[in-house]
């Protein structure tokens, strides 16, 4: 077991957050260090393809920078023929809009519990492809990608609309119908979980789906795909394509038959997903972006607490996290204490082969993520930040970045602005309260923040003021299926999990009916 060699640190850091509820921490199993490649190809119809051009592309461990495996590479032909198959699935008369919503709900548990079965080879797969340490993958990812589906499971025969009093002899009530065929776009930092994110609220109301996986990390993606046929899923309602996304992901976006798109990813691409959506069909868009988060620190916080919670919230993930806390922002008071303790924190966090269950850091998912790093790195220094530990790749081989820690951050700097997603974190001095929710929300972005604090005055106060989707006060990262999880501003449009994930998967139908006049 696995158990007996973890530091105590690694499951202190995820237990209270990301895996509370979770699978028991005295039971990891081994990973499976060199999982069986199972599918490589298109999967349209339950059915795996090769792709329409015959090209394939690599996927490569980011650990040693080999090559894993070729993958079929999906592009507009295939993409066509994916919306194709979704679009019959769609058909009125289809086995799966005439499924009753219980089954649709039973179907998606069914998936889950195929995951479930095959947690280890996931979560092993996982860390394969895109480089976090199986420790994570196996008690976060699959964690929370498998509650994620049971909740929306839950939900599937428990949507529906309201009866209205109306004007007139009328009879009026609404129909939560779903869109159609659904576009979805997930990003390689959580393949596993974005796909279930995206999953859950799309088939418990009763969407088919389009999904292009990221080209970084399509393994685990496509290892699900067997499993929906596996459960029993019509053909064609859930449609997995590995690709590009110059190329695949902009024929679902820009498709005229596909009825909305739902993109995770940088902001950056996040605005060609919604031109695109406005210059083809005006398909609805969903869009989970960006972030550059506040991670609010005043004098009366317990301090080591609020250090390991920091160092989790910038560093969980090798700091790929669209929600990181990349501002910390510190009251002058213990400013220096926390600096001191962050860079020590930071000092003895592990890296190296994500394997090994010793291992907090594996390696960046790809070499031009570390390049984008350490040229931000590199910006940071120029720019006047005192850089306190890490700030180079780590060793040699595969894609691994020091843990870094920037102090002295000031709010006009690149690396204050610009979301670096890798193991860097940037500290910021504040003395004035009041000036500071305005400091926080000086930016483009508004995902996530967090204040630590035992003042109550104070934490209200800024769960208020902060203009961003989530607000955590005395903890970091705490995500579920529960609670609603998007941005404000450029870090996005509509929600995912929780009941409000569903309003962005529905169209909204009056119906009314006249009624027998009165007397007569
Ligand atoms: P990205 O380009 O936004 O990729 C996300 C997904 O969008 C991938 O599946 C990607 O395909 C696809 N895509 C790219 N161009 C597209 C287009 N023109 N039309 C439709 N789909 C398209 O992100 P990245 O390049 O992987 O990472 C760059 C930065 O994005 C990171 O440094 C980070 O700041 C941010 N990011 C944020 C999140 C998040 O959770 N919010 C996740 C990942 C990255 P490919 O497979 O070809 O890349
Ligand atoms: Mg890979």
């Amino acid at each position: 077991m696995i158990r007996s060699l973890l530091r105590p640190g690694v499951l202190q850091l995820l237990k209270p957050n990301i895996a509370a509820a979770s699978y028991s921490t005295a039971a990891i199993p081994n990973p499976i260090t060199e999982p069986e490649i199972k599918h490589t190809g298109i999967f349209i119809n339950n059915e795996f393809y090769k792709s329409e051009s015959g090209k394939q592309f690599p996927t490569v461990n980011p650990a040693t920078g080999e090559v894993i495996t070729m993958v079929e590479e999906g592009d507009k032909a295939d993409v066509d023929k994916a919306v194709k198959a979704a679009r019959q699935a769609f058909a009125l008369n289809s086995e799966w809009r005439q499924m009753d919503a219980s089954q649709r709900g039973a179907l998606i548990n069914r998936l889950a519990d195929l995951m479930e079965r095959d947690r280890v080879y996931l979560a092993s797969l996982e860390t394969l492809d895109n480089g976090k340490p199986y420790t994570n993958s196996f008690m976060a990812d699959l964690h929370l990608s498998i509650s994620n589906l049971r909740y929306f499971a839950g939900w599937a025969d428990k949507i529906h609309g309201k009866v209205i009093p109306t004007d007139g002899p009328f009879f009026a009530y609404t129909r939560h119908e779903p869109i159609g065929v659904c576009g979805q776009i997930i990003p390689w930092n959580f393949p596993l979980l974005m796909q279930a994110w995206k999953l859950g609220p799309a088939l418990a109301t009763g969407n088919t789906v389009v999904m292009k996986l990221a080209e970084q990390t399509p393994l685990t993606g496509l290892h699900v795909a067997s499993l929906i046929a596996e459960a029993g899923f019509p053909a064609g309602v859930v449609n997995v394509i590995p690709g590009y996304g110059q190329t695949a992901g902009a024929a679902i976006s820009s498709h005229m038959d596909v009825d909305k798109v739902a993109f995770t990813g940088s902001t950056e691409i996040g605005h060609l997903i919604q031109q695109a959506a406005g210059a083809s069909n005006l398909k609805r868009v969903t869009l989970e972006l960006g972030g550059k988060s506040p991670n609010i620190i005043f004098k009366d916080a317990d301090m080591d607490y609020a250090v390991e919670q920091s160092h989790f919230g910038l560093f969980f993930n090798q700091g790929q996290c669209c929600c990181a806390g990349s501002r910390i922002y510190v009251e002058d008071a213990v400013y220096d204490e926390f600096v001191e303790r962050s860079v020590e924190r930071a000092k003895k966090r592990s890296v190296g082969n994500p394997f090994d269950p010793n291992i907090e850091q594996g390696p960046q998912v790809d070499g031009v993520q570390m390049g984008k790093i350490l040229e931000l790195i590199d910006s940071g220094k120029k720019e006047g930040a005192k850089m306190l530990c890490g700030g180079n790749r780590y060793g040699d081989t595969g894609y691994f970045v020091e843990p870094t820690v920037f102090a002295d951050v000031e709010d006009h700097m690149k690396i204050a602005k610009e979301e670096i997603f890798g193991p860097v974190q940037q500290i910021f001095k504040f003395s004035d309260v009041n000036e500071l929710i305005e400091r926080a929300n000086n930016t483009i972005y508004g995902l996530a923040a967090s204040v630590f604090t035992k003042d109550i005055d104070k934490a209200n106060l800024f769960a208020q003021g902060l203009r961003a989707g989530t607000v955590w006060i005395n903890c970091y990262d705490v995500l579920n299926a529960q609670t609603p999880f998007g941005g404000y501003k450029m870090s996005g449009q509509g929600r995912e999990n929780s009941e409000y994930a569903l309003r962005n998967y529905l169209e909204v139908k009056s119906v009314i009916t006249k009624l027998p006049a009165k007397n007569s």
